[in-house]
C-alpha cells in the first residue's frame, strides 16, 4: 500500500523559503518581484489557474500584473507586446497563459521572452542550461516532479526511471533533470505505445513519471512493487479530474503515489514563483 504524495505540504515548505528570499530581495536590493501574466482572449481553464497564481502571489508579497490581449491578437503583435515587457524594468517575470488562440503557435513564443524573465523556463537558453546541469530557471512542472521525488528521501543514484510522455514542458525536461542525478532514464512516447512496449518499460520503473493526458493509460498492475509514481496527467472524466494512472490498483503496488488533483499541481505553481524569485535575483546580478 502506497503513501499518498500530496503536493500541498511540500509547496507550503517551499513557500516559507520563498517568503524569506523575497524579504531578502527587499533588504538587499529594495525590490519586490513582479510577475506580468499575459492572457490572449478568454478561457475558463486559464481563469482558474490565473486565480490561484494571483492568490499565491499575494501570499508571497509578489506584485501581480495582468495583461489581457484581445482574442484576435496576431502572433507578431503578441511578440511585440512581450518585447515591451522585456524592456520594462518594473517586470521581473513574464508568464504567458495557455491555451492560446489558433492563430498563435506557442512553440514560436518562448524564444522572444528575455531568458532572465522566462519564469516558465522554456527559453532555449534556460533549456540549454539544464543540459549543462546549470539550470536556475526551468520548466515549472519538471521542477515540481523533482521536488515530489526528492520529498520521498529516495537515493536517486543509479535508479531506473521511466517517463511516459516526451513533451517539451514535462517529459523532456524531467528526463534531463533525472539524468543529472545519475538516474537511468527511459522516455516513452507515442511510438512506444503504438509498438505495445509501454507495459514492458513501465514494469521495471522504480520511479515512474507519467505526463500524457490520457486517463488510465497506465494500468495499475504494470506498476512495479515499491515504485514511486508521479502522475502529472490532468483529465476531466464525467465531471471529475483524474490522472493518467489507474489510481486504485497502482496505490496497492507503489510505495508513493501522487493524487490527482492535489499532487503535482500545487508544487508546479510554487515552482513558478520560485522561478520568478530566481529571475529577480539574476536581474540584480545575484
Ligand atoms: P502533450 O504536450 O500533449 O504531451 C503528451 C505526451 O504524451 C506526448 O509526448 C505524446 O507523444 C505522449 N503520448 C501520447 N499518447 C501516448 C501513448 N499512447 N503512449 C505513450 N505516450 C503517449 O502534454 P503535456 O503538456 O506534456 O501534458 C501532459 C499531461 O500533463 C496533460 O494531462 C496536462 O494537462 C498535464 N499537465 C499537468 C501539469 C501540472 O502542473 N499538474 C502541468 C503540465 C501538464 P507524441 O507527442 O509523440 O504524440
Amino acid at each position: 500500500m502506497a503513501k499518498l504524495l500530496e503536493g500541498k505540504p511540500i509547496a507550503e515548505i517551499i513557500k516559507v523559503q520563498l517568503q524569506e528570499e523575497i524579504k531578502g530581495l527587499k533588504d538587499k536590493f529594495n525590490i519586490t518581484p513582479a510577475l506580468a501574466t499575459i492572457q490572449v482572449g478568454e478561457n475558463p481553464q486559464a481563469a482558474i489557474y490565473l486565480k490561484s497564481q494571483k492568490r499565491l502571489a499575494k501570499e508571497l508579497g509578489i506584485e501581480f500584473q495582468e495583461h489581457n490581449l484581445a482574442s484576435s491578437t496576431s502572433e507578431t503583435a503578441l511578440i511585440d507586446y512581450i518585447k515591451k515587457l522585456n524592456q520594462d524594468k518594473s517586470v521581473s517575470g513574464i508568464l504567458l497563459q495557455l491555451p492560446l488562440p489558433a492563430q498563435i503557435n506557442y512553440k514560436n513564443i518562448p524564444i522572444h521572452i528575455a531568458p532572465q524573465k522566462d519564469v516558465e523556463g522554456m527559453h532555449p537558453e534556460n533549456v540549454g542550461q539544464a543540459l549543462f546541469g546549470k539550470m536556475r530557471i526551468g520548466s515549472c512542472t519538471a521542477l515540481a516532479v523533482m521536488e515530489l521525488i526528492a520529498s520521498t528521501g529516495i537515493d536517486l543514484y543509479g535508479k531506473e526511471a521511466v517517463i511516459v510522455g516526451h513533451s517539451e514542458i514535462v517529459g523532456k525536461p524531467v528526463s534531463l533533470l533525472l539524468l543529472d542525478k545519475f538516474v537511468t532514464t527511459t522516455i516513452c512516447h507515442i511510438a512506444t505505445g503504438q509498438r505495445g512496449y509501454l507495459p514492458t518499460h513501465v514494469k521495471r520503473a522504480e520511479i515512474l513519471v507519467v505526463a500524457v493526458g490520457k486517463p488510465g493509460i497506465i494500468q495499475g498492475e504494470w506498476v512495479k512493487e515499491g515504485a514511486i509514481v508521479i502522475d502529472v496527467g490532468i483529465n476531466r472524466v464525467e465531471g471529475k479530474i483524474v490522472g493518467d494512472v489507474e489510481f486504485d490498483k497502482a496505490f496497492e503496488r507503489a510505495s508513493y503515489i501522487t493524487p490527482v488533483p492535489g499532487g503535482v499541481g500545487p508544487v508546479t505553481v510554487m515552482m513558478l514563483m520560485r522561478n520568478l524569485v530566481e529571475a529577480a535575483k539574476l536581474q540584480q546580478g545575484d
